[in-house]
């Protein structure tokens, strides 16, 4: 049987309008500030989006531009302003930030409270506790395409154990009572475990690295993974094709989970708000 599409464009639609919708009945409009710092021309793409999906949802989105050449000490002073700005609920510093800025110091100047990335280390630390905080958007989208899957007891591998996606993965996938392996580029014999997964959920940066030998029959795959290829298709970590023949689900690239991200984001704006204000 073909593998089932987990179709992140229509799950990440319906969280959208169910936003929108929460947000409709509030008395006051959720605010979320982006300070993007210097002309990366990826992170510029990036803000509109976010700015275009706030409106959308009835989010008031405003971005804090800064100069390429902003210096460690006025960065942390526009985020300690956003902190103390009442009308502000989220705040998100666009990563990455010009080489010359202590990225760590600047997560850590931002509020936990307005910190809808999640990636403030009391955010990180209460997620690594399975306790109630604001978590990071892509994977928070990880899990909800999850939804349906029965998870407690599923042996889960997932490769990758970045800050931003693997590490988190892995916690959310543990508190929702999984078995999981984190794996990564030292990881011995890596389609091994792989085939061990009954959920597998590859966040690598490496174009179609897991093939369809990889993956054991009836898995699901989330195929966290953006790559552009010479010829400028996007592609995900997993060769689709081959990966699809066996597997039960699969999210595609693009499609599955990038549209998840931001529609995350304008969730956690309005989580933060509704904990601030109400
Ligand atoms: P990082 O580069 O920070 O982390 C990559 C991880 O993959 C590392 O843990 C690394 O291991 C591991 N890795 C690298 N090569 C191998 C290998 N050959 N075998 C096994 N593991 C390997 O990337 P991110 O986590 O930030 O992003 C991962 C992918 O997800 C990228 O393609 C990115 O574009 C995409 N992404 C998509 C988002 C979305 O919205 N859909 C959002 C964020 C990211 P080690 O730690 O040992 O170096």
């Amino acid at each position: 049987m073909p593998a089932r599409i987990i179709d992140g464009k229509a799950v990440a639609a319906t969280l959208r309008a169910e936003v929108a919708d929460r947000v409709r009945r509030l008395a006051f409009r959720p605010q979320l500030a982006v300070v993007l710092v210097g002309e990366d021309p990826a992170s510029a793409v990036y803000v509109r989006n976010k700015d275009r999906a706030a409106a959308a949802a009835g989010i008031a989105a405003s971005t804090i531009r800064l100069p390429q050449s902003t210096g460690q000490k006025a960065l942390i002073a526009a985020v300690q302003a956003l902190n103390d700005d009442p009308d502000i609920d989220g705040i998100l510093v666009q990563l990455p930030l010009p080489a010359h800025l202590d990225t760590r110091a600047v997560i850590e100047a931002i509020d936990p409270a307005k910190d809808v990335d999640g990636l403030n280390p009391i955010n990180v630390g209460l997620l690594h506790d399975g306790m109630p905080g604001l978590a990071p958007c892509t994977p928070r989208g990880v899990i909800k395409l999850l939804d349906g899957v029965a998870l407690r007891g599923t042996r889960a591998v997932v490769v990758g154990r970045s800050a931003l996606v693997g590490r988190p993965v892995a916690a959310m996938l543990t508190a929702l009572d999984a078995t999981v392996t984190l794996a990564h580029s030292r990881t011995r014999d890596l389609p091994a475990e792989c085939r061990r997964a009954e959920v597998l959920i590859t966040a690598v940066g490496r174009a179609e690295m897991i093939r369809g030998d990889w993956i054991a029959p009836g898995a699901v795959l989330i195929d966290v993974g953006i790559n552009r290829l010479g010829d400028g298709r996007l592609v995900g970590d997993a060769a689709y094709a081959e990966c699809a023949e066996k597997a039960a689900a699969i999210t595609p690239v693009p499609g599955g989970v990038g549209p998840m991200t931001i529609a995350c984001l304008l969730e956690n704006t309005l989580t933060a708000a509704m904990a601030r204000r109400v």
